[in-house]
């Protein structure tokens, strides 16, 4: 089992980077739609065109198949040789924290590193004869504020979208006529591949949920994501408003759950862990499987 090593923000570590660009290579890389606006920002390209070329699953999670390699394993899309990331001032949270990790437990903000040996010291040992860093102060200056803010106002919306998927399933008649096939489902959809998932979403609504047609406050992540709650809870009104069968709400709370699970899994959370808990909770008020 990998262990965790929790830290405070008093901790002092090797956290000067040597900027070797060992991390880049190798990695997993996962985003929110306001990391890939900042990434596009900062390419000069739009969020389609980023998404299009260097992501996968519909954008959640950047491409390591850059051309450099170390140890065999390849680069991050945005590594350039000899230089570093080539979108530095736009690096999403998990680079920006690297080698650090970010949990939230009852509404509490954790940083931790895997395992019992700090992280760097494996690809950059020169780390150990750099100055020392207490965490905080390296959370300050990797400027890691408006990217945690992103990813917890992210967190929120998945779980209204995945509020949206319970309601289509407790109020509306559906579990109360013996359906076990949605719970099935949702199963089924936490623990399948992300390609697949982003296949069972669809087109278009993946692109309204990582690539939102936002073009005010996109600097601002709260007001972005505000924004793209107010889209999401626009379309689910126009596509769920007058679903009237038991067969429309069971689908409809199929794909909204499913698209709480991608996004999920872009913000770093385990969709298999988490869709178990979401399945407890609606057996608790009523649903079947
Ligand atoms: S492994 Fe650590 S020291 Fe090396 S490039 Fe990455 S963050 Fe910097
Ligand atoms: S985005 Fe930049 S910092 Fe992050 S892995 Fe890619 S090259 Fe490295």
């Amino acid at each position: 089992m990998m262990i965790t090593t929790k830290l405070s923000i008093h901790d002092k570590l090797p956290l000067t980077c040597s900027r070797k660009g060992t991390c880049c290579h190798g990695n997993r890389v996962m985003l929110n739609p306001w990391e890939l606006v900042s990434l596009a920002t900062e390419k000069k390209i739009t969020p389609r065109e980023f998404r299009d070329l260097y992501c996968e699953f519909g954008g959640i999670r950047l491409r390591f198949d850059g051309t450099d390699r170390w140890r065999e394993k390849p680069a991050c899309s945005q590594y350039i040789p000899d230089f570093g990331c080539s979108v530095h001032l736009g690096r999403p949270l998990a680079c920006r924290l690297f080698p650090l990790g970010r949990q939230i437990q009852s509404e509490e903000v954790h940083y931790m590193y895997q395992g019992d040996q700090f992280p760097c010291l494996d690809g950059c040992p020169e780390v150990s004869g750099l100055p020392q860093l207490k965490v905080g102060e390296y959370l300050k200056g990797q400027r890691t504020e408006q990217f945690e803010k992103a990813q917890d106002e992210y967190l929120v919306i998945m779980q209204n979208l995945a509020d949206i998927a319970f309601e289509l399933l407790l109020d509306t008649g559906l579990a109360e006529s013996g359906d076990t096939e949605t719970l099935q489902l949702w199963r089924i959809m936490g623990n399948e591949l992300p390609e697949k998932l982003a296949d069972r979403i669809g087109h278009e609504w993946m692109d309204s949920l990582m690539i939102p047609e936002i073009t005010d406050d996109t600097e601002d992540p709260v007001l972005f994501a505000r924004n793209h709650t107010d889209l999401l809870q626009l379309k689910v009104q126009a596509e769920f408003g007058s679903l009237q069968t038991n067969h429309e709400f069971h689908k409809a709370s199929v794909l909204m759950m499913g698209i709480a699970l991608h996004l999920a899994r872009g913000l770093g959370a385990n969709p298999e862990i988490l869709v178990e808990h979401w399945i407890e909770t609606a057996k608790k008020n009523g649903a079947m499987e």
